[in-house]
């Protein structure tokens, strides 16, 4: 069997699941099994200042074997899987040499992988395709990205001759419940430039995402008993109710969006007669437009208002993240080398702006510009995830393209 699928098939078989309402960091304990097996991994490979601090993340420095000066790289995946879906003894199964038929898992017949709904499958055909056993997730998000770079090490680690400047590598708890990069020290990691290893389809290389502000409206209406309130009540949950019910319907929501299109979207409300709150969450690629977006929120309020003078409401703005093209647009060389990588490889490059936020997004700015890369994991967050081998195989060609061209530059 090859290293790389070896890799992969021991790291999904340890459960590494993170907890959303654990207060701990990292979220769970156990995801740092996985982090003692790599550090380990590394330091056999010669790998000397490989460790597992203190949070759960793992670093390691691979010194560089160009004598030109390089910009240091930094290579991330994360170690934790979804809540979404159980990794407790994952079973992973390898389909060799797939011929495109649906993939009906073992476990539990009912859980079929169809290229109805995976047409993917269909571009993969003669390929060797993992996927769990029916109980579980199979966890490629994102130990296909943790394989993939450990490859990598190991090829640069036992081939001298491959001119790189120095390579970071970085693996983080917590990605799944949002506080992946919490506790990273950029300075201590000490890299010039990052690529996370957590995109999907071959060739996909993704370095632009939402832009996301959280909303939250607070209404204080006038209590008073209901027996005795005619004149007086004005009731914070039917001033909630309208401002709801008021949200463009055909336009602006997430379940009518797509592609480039942002939302605004309530995701939570809370009260009683006497004051009542909804929460909203705010998204676009151009940040510009999350103004407009709220200003809209805000009319739709005002006018509501008028009708209840004696009522007040707050309108609180938080910023969430700011899309990675931002910082990027001041690095194009991060961008062309990926770019020039996928290609020398012979794959096409797929650029799609991500509907949501990367590890990436909150790194590049926290001084660490860095755009994702695909790994070939696909069906994330269930028990119908999968990766092909030779996606896998092939992202751990581009990345070592793309040490070198960094290296040439
Ligand atoms: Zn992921």
């Amino acid at each position: 069997m090859n290293s790389l699928l070896h890799r992969f098939l021991d790291y999904v078989q340890i459960d590494t699941q993170s907890d959303p309402e654990s207060n701990s960091f990292p979220s769970t304990e156990k995801q740092k099994n996985l982090g003692k097996l790599l550090v380990q991994q590394l330091l056999d490979m010669g790998v000397a200042d490989a460790h597992l601090d203190g949070y759960g993340y793992v670093y390691a420095t691979i010194p560089a074997t160009s004598s030109r000066n390089v910009p240091v790289i930094c290579l991330c995946s994360h170690m934790d899987t979804a809540p979404d879906c159980s990794g407790e003894n994952v079973k992973p199964i390898v389909h060799y040499n797939y011929q495109g038929q649906d993939l009906i898992l073992p476990n539990d017949h009912s859980q079929v992988i169809t290229t109805e709904e995976h047409p993917y499958l269909l571009e993969k055909i003669g390929d060797d395709i993992v996927t769990a056993s029916g109980l579980t997730l199979l966890g490629a998000d994102d130990k296909a990205g943790i394989a993939i770079i450990m490859e990598v090490a190991a090829q640069l680690m036992q081939d001298q001759t491959i001119e790189h400047g120095g390579v970071k590598i970085l693996f983080t708890p917590d990605e799944e419940v949002g506080r992946g990069v919490e506790h990273v020290d950029v300075e201590k990691l000490g890299a010039d430039f990052g690529y996370t290893l957590d995109g999907g389809e071959l060739g996909s290389f993704e370095h632009e995402t939402f832009s996301a502000n959280g909303v939250e409206i607070i209404v204080h209406g006038v209590i008073a008993h209901p027996g005795s309130a005619k004149g007086k009540m004005v009731n914070a949950i039917k001033i909630i109710g309208e401002f709801i019910a008021t949200l463009p319907k055909h336009e602006l929501a997430p379940e009518v969006t797509e592609g480039l299109e942002g939302f605004v979207h309530p995701t939570d409300i809370k009260g009683g007669a006497e004051k009542a709150s909804v929460k909203l969450i705010i998204r676009d690629f151009n940040t510009a437009q999350l103004d407009i977006y709220q200003s809209r929120l805000k009319d739709i309020m005002d006018k509501i208002m008028l009708n209840y003078p004696k009522a007040r409401y707050e309108f609180k703005v938080t910023e969430q993240y700011r899309s990675m093209g931002e910082v990027l647009q001041h690095y194009p060389a991060v961008i062309k080398h990926a770019i020039t990588a996928i290609e020398q490889e012979g794959i096409k490059p797929i650029s799609i702006p991500v509907r949501g936020g990367t590890d990436g997004s909150r790194l590049s700015f926290m001084g660490l510009p860095c755009p994702n890369l695909f790994t070939g994991e696909m069906a994330l967050h269930s028990k119908h995830e999968y990766v092909s081998v030779q996606d896998m195989e092939k992202s751990v060609r581009v990345v070592l393209r793309l040490l070198q061209n960094w290296a040439g530059e």
